[in-house]
């Protein structure tokens, strides 16, 4: 690949993952006016639960997004950024430009494009991620102060 355009990507991956890294940062800071919220509304746990729920995904989501990135950067550093990382084909210039933190080509994106798919994929293969929602789900119903006392 010519220098200057993985030098091009290099900036663009390192600027997004430093936006990420500030996302996540700001995310887990406590918010005054979220406090305030809480208080004004006790019963509404419902509503309070999902809303940490989400916040919990999106995280995630911006975690895997970062890890992505790094491993793209770690491929720069390995000299084999730009090739599928399952086939070995180049992947083409266009689709990394779209997508910078690509380390497969198209036909083998499926993996690790979860970002390009369609919604109705997610709803018809369950994926991990359903799961762990459960999971949340359950822990946070069985730690309410009633089951404690
Ligand atoms: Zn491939």
């Amino acid at each position: 690949m010519d220098p200057q355009v993985l030098e091009k990507f290099r900036r663009q991956l390192e600027q997004e993952l430093k936006e990420i890294e500030q996302q996540i940062e700001e995310s887990e800071r406590p918010v005054a006016t979220e406090l305030s919220n809480y208080d004004n509304h006790p019963a509404d746990n419902a509503s309070d639960l999902t809303d940490k729920l989400t916040e919990m995904v999106i995280d995630e989501h911006r975690g895997d997004h970062a890890e992505e990135i790094k491993h793209a950067l770690q491929a720069m550093e390995d000299g084999t950024y730009g090739k599928c990382a399952i086939c070995s084909e180049e992947i083409p210039i266009g689709r990394l430009e779209a997508k910078p933190e690509a380390l497969t080509c198209v036909e083998h994106a499926e993996k690790m494009d979860d970002d390009l798919r369609p919604v109705e994929e997610d709803v018809l293969s369950s994926t991990p991620k359903s799961d762990d929602f459960i999971e949340l789900e359950e822990f946070g119903s069985s730690d309410t102060p009633q089951d404690k006392s």
